[in-house]
């Protein structure tokens, strides 16, 4: 189990409901929403160089039985929800699989968040995994620093029932 998919390292617990509303707008700038995409471009073309396989088994999204979690940031949430909405009368099942998982796929493949993008159940990855996720999460919080937003790091499904009730 990688990092990035498991990493309960500064999870933050406390609700943010003040933050949903300023998140959505900030990660709607174009500026920064530009920002997040070629960060996510940077990242997809770095997995692309190291070539892992990945079986589409749809076992990574459904994450209680394949026992890891998702961990994002807030904005990196806002951004998802901007690109691809969930009603907000959609109900966040936390024991269920990724909402935007449909039949073992990624209904959001192209603006999945930057755990999923890193991810591979491949034996023998998980050392650049990590190494490459602890480089673009760096790359995310310097993101955070120079716009001031508010940085928060959350488990995907947590997160998205949260901003969903803040709609
Ligand atoms: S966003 Fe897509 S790749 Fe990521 S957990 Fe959900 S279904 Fe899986």
């Amino acid at each position: 189990m990688t990092a990035h998919r498991n990493c309960e390292q500064n999870i933050d617990k406390a609700p943010h409901r003040e933050l949903w509303p300023q998140w959505r707008r900030i990660a709607a700038k174009p500026k920064i929403s530009q920002s997040i995409r070629d960060l996510y471009d940077q990242l997809d073309q770095e997995v692309s160089q190291r070539n892992p396989t990945c079986w589409i088994s749809g076992r990574c999204c459904n994450f209680d039985q394949f026992e890891h979690r998702l961990y994002v940031t807030g904005l990196e949430i806002a951004w998802v929800l901007n690109q691809s909405p969930l009603p907000p009368e959609h109900q966040i099942d936390r024991q269920a699989p990724c909402p935007y998982q449909v039949t073992k796929l990624c209904s959001i493949h192209g603006s999945r968040p930057m755990g999923c993008r890193v991810f591979f159940c491949q034996e023998g990855t998980e050392n650049w995994q990590q190494k490459l996720y602890e480089q673009m999460m760096n790359k995310i919080r310097d993101l955070h620093v120079k716009h001031a937003i508010t940085y928060r790091y959350l488990e995907w499904r947590r997160g998205l029932a949260e901003a969903l009730e803040q709609v």
